[in-house]
């Protein structure tokens, strides 16, 4: 749409306005994990970005511009395909925004298994299968032509050349839009490596990759979850170059709150928790470096990245600025791609880095403090808005006899695998951390213990049934977990002691069971 408008009316901000919306709509693929579509509109954006300083300059060629009309082309017929096959009828699709349709192609957990040996593949298809996950399994010489897009398809590559590997790959990237790629069994050196992800690849694994490994990234690919949009806060004296940097900010998806007056930014930082600080450097009464000086005096705020905006170079400003941890200076009049490629990258690592603060590094659940903060916030909700309130503490049954019989890796994989479990099987606004080695505690807001103990209950059959894969066999292992639910008199310290001591009770009643208190 943005292409048809600047091809109307060649101008140098209808390009920006193109370049912009195609960039955002690469990130929006890449975000949902569309890599095959991804790649298409990546490459394309490549080649626009390459332009900007010929079509500043009005330099740009007939047999360039139709270059980049049959790519725009042969991307939207790739989108629509992917649509079509994904099961939208066109009436539908008229009916709704691209990108929010596209979401909702995206099909559900199916991993396709492509490989000569599948007695070798059993366990993990097995396992798979605890989870949810389908897994059809085909040789290499019987891949189906005709079939739904498949979210996972993993490659056991043994015994191929390079060349050969890498033109199999190139066919399901051409085929599959979505799909993950994920080839196993590959050689491991630089050269390998580079040529299959050259090809399409998403994730490559060698010959020394226990299936385990395998296994934790085809269940994290499945179950990521789903990031809230991320926030940015700008600060900035002059409303039109606030509205431009908002406005360039939305096209590519980003909130953001505008603060004129430096004085007014803690309490925007506060109510608008922001992802990230842009932060105008020349104001009057105040210069951006004096405005973070303040914003460093807090420490919630510490780690916030602050973005600069400045006009040309003032050099000793600017070492002033970085010397206080500025991330980075954009100078004005900003380049829209640019200002919201660093905006977003700079918003990932941040995020990152908070996640791992937050969540524990073997389940990716949240860690003690985090989980105990969270039932704290939660106690508070409960008790201003007289709801309901449950918790479960979560203990595995003997499990020093896993670690002793079977080795501590294989302890570690049974405590993912409950992870993994609680994830799955607890509803959205549940919360679940990991509060100790092989301890769980699970927030139930707006349930009482009567529906925390069905919950806790199916959870706990399901996970009596799994089978851990042993060389020579397989074993089973079983939680006791206990419950308690929330008081007008308690606090979240007497709902975790209550919880903990109806597991004690559920340990002396024979373990393999949930038993509630209050
Ligand atoms: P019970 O049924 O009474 O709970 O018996 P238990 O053997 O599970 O006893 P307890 O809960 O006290 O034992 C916890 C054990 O978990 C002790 C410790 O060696 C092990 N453990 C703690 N953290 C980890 C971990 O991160 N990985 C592994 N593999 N083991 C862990
Ligand atoms: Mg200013
Ligand atoms: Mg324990
Ligand atoms: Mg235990």
């Amino acid at each position: 749409m943005k292409w048809e408008a600047y091809v109307k009316s060649p101008s140098f901000e209808s390009f920006v306005e193109f370049a912009v919306s195609l960039s955002s709509f690469a990130e929006f693929l890449q975000g949902k994990g569309l890599s095959g579509l991804h790649r298409l509109s990546h490459n394309l954006e490549q080649q626009v970005l390459a332009l900007f300083d010929a079509v500043d300059k009005h330099h740009v060629s007939q047999d360039t511009l139709d270059e980049l009309q049959s790519r725009i082309e042969a991307l939207s017929e790739r989108v629509t395909e992917f649509m079509d096959s994904n099961g939208r009828s066109i009436d539908q699709r008229r009916a709704h925004p691209e990108a929010g349709l596209l979401a909702e192609s995206i099909p559900s957990h199916r991993v396709w298994l492509i490989c000569d040996h599948a007695s070798q593949w059993q366990a993990l298809t097995t396992r798979l299968a605890y989870f949810s996950i389908q897994t059809e399994v085909y040789p290499w010489e019987k891949v189906p032509d005709k079939a739904h897009e498949p979210s996972i398809v993993l490659l056991d590559t043994h015994g191929m050349s390079v060349k050969e590997v890498c033109r199999h790959i190139q066919t399901m990237r051409t085929r599959f839009a979505a799909s993950k790629l994920i080839a196993h069994r590959l050689a491991a050196d630089f050269n390998t490596l580079k040529a299959v992800l050259r090809a399409g690849c998403d994730y490559c694994f060698n010959d020394s990759t226990p299936q385990s490994t395998i296994l934790a990234k085809i269940i994290e690919l499945c179950s990521k979850d789903e990031e809230p949009p991320f926030r940015v806060l700008v600060v900035e004296d002059s409303p039109t170059a606030s509205k431009s940097i908002q406005h360039t900010l939305r096209e590519s998806g980003i909130e953001s709150l505008a603060v004129m007056n430096p004085s007014d930014v803690l309490i925007g930082l506060r109510s608008f928790q922001p992802d990230l600080i842009l932060m105008d450097m020349y104001m009057p009464d105040c210069t951006g470096v004096e405005a973070t000086r303040v914003i460093r005096q807090h420490a919630e705020f510490l780690s916030t990245p602050v973005v600069y905006l400045s006009g040309d170079g003032d050099m000793a400003l600017q070492v002033d600025a970085l010397r206080l941890g500025g991330d980075h200076f954009l100078t004005k009049p900003f380049n829209p791609v640019f200002l919201n490629a660093v905006v977003k990258s700079k918003i990932e690592r941040y995020r990152t880095l908070r996640r791992s603060m937050l969540r524990d590094g073997l389940t990716g659940l949240f860690n003690h403090r985090t989980i105990k903060e969270r039932l704290a916030a939660a106690v508070t909700v409960t008790s201003n808005t007289h709801g309901r309130l449950a918790v479960a503490m979560i203990d595995i049954d003997h499990f020093k006899s896993v670690n002793d019989k079977y080795g501590h890796p294989m302890g570690d994989e049974v405590i993912r695998s409950l992870a993994w479990l609680l994830k799955q099987r607890l509803r959205k606004g549940d919360l679940v951390g990991r509060y100790g080695g092989e301890e769980f505690l699970v927030i139930l807001p707006g349930s009482d213990a009567e529906q925390a103990f069905d919950v806790l209950d199916r959870i706990r059959r399901d996970f009596s049934q799994i089978r851990y894969s042993l060389e020579d066999g397989w074993f089973e292992t079983t939680f006791s977990a206990g419950v308690s639910q929330y008081f007008a008199s308690t606090n979240a310290e007497a709902m975790i002691k209550d919880a903990d001591e109806a597991l004690y009770d559920a340990k002396h009643s024979g373990r393999n069971c949930v038993v509630t208190r209050g």
